[in-house]
Parts: structure tokens; sequence; C-alpha cells
């Protein structure tokens, strides 16, 4: 970054201080409501993060709360949310927040960094915005009001400009208020330095110092380094129901889902013929099979494209833990990966 910005905190303040978005974790920005909110927004846009955001603190109001709940019990407030490594971090360093610090998080960069599941961004976010610690808070959204406002074609993504931007934001940072400057960038991108060729220079406080808005090349920017393209996945999930209960089982402890309960399911796009030849070999016996809907869920490496089977067994097999529709509306946290295959038991539930 070059010194184009030495003048940025001024008006970014006062245009911050003019009016930002109420958002409810900002109420009482304490250092456990600054890091919940701030894991649930990885990934995750500010509206949907609302509801879940206030339903967690209804029912987990503290670190201590966290550490002690169970599995089912914030795994269930986090359904939907996606990125489930996530809320089991939150729940690690929750434990270890309560064994090494008493249950307050600590007020040092370092020491939140080492935190499980606390980054560079999460922890200078939790450090300057609920301790007033100067320390920047560097994320997607702020790398592209910084590419911008610099005119930097430099792909945002290289390691090397991270480290710049956080160095330079770091000497721009107002002693007395780095919280606020924190946030003011935030909420900069988030609401006028749109992404995708979109920004709103007319309305931004300091167009008066954006060579990317001076120079043209404002919506060109960002540039990142070109995505490995995603694997795509083919699947077969299997509604299965006996006697009016419904046939879940668990992920393996580690990779995508880690844990998490899920509809069985089969690879490859299987034929009903397949299906049941399948399912057999499995010692499974089938009364009846109805084709489903197809769905596609997107992960961050993987999409896995889904045909789907309602599957009436005439027992239970073995590997199968099977609940009522209602039970398993409320006491099981399913990945919304499957929810599309639920849609048909809706009206039971
Ligand atoms: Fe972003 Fe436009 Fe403001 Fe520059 S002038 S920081 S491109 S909104």
């Amino acid at each position: 970054m070059s010194g184009v910005c030495s003048a940025l905190a001024a008006p970014l303040l006062a245009w911050y201080d003019s009016g930002h978005r109420d958002l409810p974790w900002r109420a009482s920005p304490t250092p456990y409501h600054v890091w919940v909110s701030e894991i649930m927004l990885q990934q995750t846009r500010v509206e949907a993060v609302r509801g879940y955001y206030t339903r967690w603190m209804e029912a987990l109001p503290s670190v201590r709360a966290l550490a002690e709940a169970e599995e089912r019990v914030y795994l269930k407030l986090w359904e939907g949310l996606g990125y489930y490594s996530r809320v089991r971090n939150l729940h690690r360093a929750a434990v270890e927040v309560c064994a090494r610090y008493g249950g307050a998080l600590p007020a040092d960069y370092e020491q939140l960094r080492a935190l499980p599941g606390i980054g560079e961004y999460t922890a200078g976010a939790i450090a300057s915005i609920a301790f007033g610690l100067p320390v920047p808070a560097v994320d997607g959204n702020v790398l592209r009001v910084a590419a911008r406002l610099d005119g930097d074609f430099t792909p945002i993504t290289d390691a090397k400009y991270k480290k710049a931007v956080r160095q330079r934001f770091t000497a721009l940072m107002p002693a007395d208020r780095p919280g606020d400057f924190n946030q003011a960038l935030m909420e900069l991108g988030a609401t006028v330095c749109l992404p995708n060729g979109a920004p709103l220079c007319s309305g931004c406080p300091v167009q008066h110092l954006c060579l990317g808005y001076h120079h043209g090349s404002a919506a060109a920017l960002p540039i990142r380094a070109a995505k490995k393209a995603r694997r795509i996945e083919p699947r077969t999930v299997l509604l299965p129901r006996c006697d009016g209960l419904v046939g879940l089982c668990r992920r393996p402890p580690n990779g995508l889902l880690a844990g998490l309960w899920e509809l069985p399911s089969l690879d490859g796009h299987l034929a009903p013929d397949e299906v049941r030849d399948a399912l057999a070999a499995r010692g499974w016996q089938v009364d009846k099979l109805l084709s489903l809907r197809p769905s596609k869920h997107i992960f961050t490496h993987v999409e896995w494209h889904m045909t789907g089977y309602y599957v009436e067994l005439s027992q239970p097999p073995d590997g199968l833990t099977f609940v009522t529709p209602s039970v398993l509306r409320t006491a099981y946290a399913l990945p919304s990966a499957f929810r599309a295959f639920l849609s048909v038991i809706e009206e039971e539930a």
C-alpha cells in the first residue's frame, strides 16, 4: 500500500459516526459478543447472522455457558450456518479460556490468536473492538477497500500484500479509536465499497483519497489469483423411513462435515434398480422406493450434485438411528446440504 491513505482516518470515522448499521452485537461489544459474531459472520451474510446470534446469546450467554454446553446444543444453534468446524472450535476455545483464563478472553492479541479457530482477523477484531488495542482486522472486505484506495493491481490473495496492508493500517489507526477505525473500514466495505465491480463511489466518504476512483480502475479491483475449480461429487441421498421414523447416520469424525448427523448416501447418481441392489447388498429390506427432486450443495472445495430417494423399509437396518420427524427437527443438527430432501416430511414434523 502506498501513502495515499495517510489522511484516511478522520473522514472515515466522521462518516462512521454519522450513522452505521444497527447490529445486535454492536449494542454491547464484550469480547465474547465480538468473538461469536465474528465467527458467525465468516462466509455468512449479516442479515442471516442476526437471528442466529440472538438465539445463541439467549441460550449460551457467556464463555462458561458455551464451555459447559453439550455438543448437540451448540450444533443445533449453528444448524444452517455451515462450516461446522467453526462452532466446534468455538466450543474448544471456550473450554480453553475457562481452563487458562478463568472464563474471560485474554486482552492480548497473541494469546487470542493462539486459541482454536481464532485467526489474524478475528483476533484483531476482538483485540481492537472489545479491548481497544491498536491491532488491524483485515479480511477480504478490507483488502478490497485497500486495493481500490491504492489503485493496486497486486492480487489480494498474495500473503505479502495482506501483510503490507496490515502494517499500513496499523500505522494509520488512531490510538484512541482502533476498534471504531476497524469497524468503519468493515462498514465501508459492506455498505459502500461493494464487491463484484459495484462500488458506490458517489456516496463514499474517502472518494477524494481513492486512486482507484480517480484512475477509473475501482470497479476492476481487487485482483484475485485464479481459484482452483471445485471438485464435483455426484451422490445419491436416501431418506430412509420405517414405521413413520426417519433413519440417520453419523459422518466420519474427520473431513467434510466431520461427526455430524446426515442422511445416508451412496456414491454416484444411481438409477432405482441400482439403489435397490446396493441396499439389498447391505441387508436393507426395501418396501418402496420413490425418486426425490435432485439438489445441489456448494462447499468451499467441492460441490455435491445429489439425486435422492425416499426409501420405505420393512425393518430398521443396522447402522442407522431412527427418530421421529419432530425430534429430527428440534434436536438434531442436520447440515443444510440435506434440507431439500427433508421437505417431503415437513408436514409431519
Ligand atoms: Fe471504494 Fe469508490 Fe470509495 Fe474508492 S471511492 S474506496 S472505490 S467506494
